[in-house]
């Protein structure tokens, strides 16, 4: 590092790392102004509104991208820049930067260590200064073994085929996961527009395909049936009447299915912990792998993960938006 303390992190639209020479990587910015963009994957909070043209990201999330916003992206590579799998959704990458004077950056967007369905974990790489997510960071959030949680799920779709399900989850990521795990236990699935263009995109980018039809009319869904639908609408009035007549159960899939008010909030029939990300235990893993002179949280309980890293040993502090960590963390 340059000295103990400038590191050249710094979060405003997306995460900045301001390298020796003068490269600004600007990683998940809405509008990148630096140098050199990179997206980490192709979720919503990550993602440019106004594309930069080109980025370093993965051709799979370049794909989606264009599925998901007006404007494409073109995929490509930097000398500074190597793309890690993050494990978190189809294409999702971590970000290595390699500054001029030795110092290795590892960004990590969203990331999960587990291997799942058709994902492979998050393998951590060396860095001396790790900027990682926090959405679990919180000790509370701990989930069972991946196997368990899929089987807790399969086992609750085989026992329901009286009735159809409607399986609700993120487009990108949970939706393929849930075709899976609903394929599994015998039912038969249909999607949404937008879920079957997503998986239509991830099918052609890896091997892997899914069983998903686009629905015509849910009204027609029957006992076997199950519909994996986009979260945002889980808990609206027509999916309330759709379940009234088609005696269809709501099921909601997240890591906040730790807390019970995830089924309240979401007006879900039953939840089960599924998530695309670390839990707690995993994020501290990341960290120790990783062995980093400085780690930055980011995105979720940042204070949380971070004062329990300092509580460890780590030179650990909370990346705040628009705040130069040079200057405000002295
Ligand atoms: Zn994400």
């Amino acid at each position: 590092m340059t000295d103990d303390t400038d590191t050249g992190v710094t979060l405003r639209d997306g995460v900045e790392i301001a390298l020796s020479d003068g490269t600004r990587v600007v990683a998940d910015a809405a509008t990148p102004d630096g140098d050199v963009a990179v997206y980490s994957h192709a979720h919503g909070d990550h993602l440019y509104d106004d594309s930069p043209g080109e980025a370093v990201c993965s051709p799979t999330t370049a794909a989606l991208a264009g599925v998901r916003r007006d404007d494409p992206v073109a995929a490509v590579s930097h000398p500074r820049v190597e793309l890690v799998d993050a494990g978190h959704v189809a294409g999702s990458r971590a970000v290595v930067v390699e500054d001029p004077d030795g110092t290795t950056y590892c960004y990590t967007g969203d990331v999960s260590t587990r291997d799942r369905l058709s994902l492979d974990g998050f393998e951590p790489p060396d860095a001396d200064v790790l900027v990682v997510e926090a959405t679990y960071g919180t000790p509370e959030y701990v989930f069972p073994p991946q196997a368990e949680l899929e089987r807790r799920i399969v086992d609750f779709l085989e026992d329901t085929t009286d009735r159809p399900v409607l399986l609700f989850g993120y487009a990108l990521g949970r939706a393929q996961e849930l075709q899976l795990l609903a394929e599994r236990a015998g039912r038969s699935v249909v999607v949404s527009e937008a879920i079957a263009d997503l998986s239509a995109v991830i099918a052609s980018h890896h091997d892997v395909s899914f069983p998903g039809t686009r629905y015509d009319d849910l009204d027609d869904l029957g006992p076997g049936d199950a519909a994996v639908l986009p979260s945002g609408v889980a808990g609206s009035d027509w999916v309330d009447r759709l379940c009234d007549r088609t005696d269809a159960l709501a099921v909601g899939f997240s890591g906040w299915a730790v807390d019970d008010s995830f089924l309240y909030r979401g007006g879900y029939d039953e939840t089960f912990v599924l998530s695309d990300h670390c839990d707690f235990r995993e994020l501290c893993d990341v960290v120790a792998a990783v062995d980093p002179e400085r780690v930055y949280t980011t995105h979720g309980f940042t204070d949380e993960l971070a004062a329990h890293l300092t509580s460890e040993g780590y030179d650990a502090r909370s990346l705040v938006a628009d705040q130069h960590t040079l200057a405000d963390f002295g």
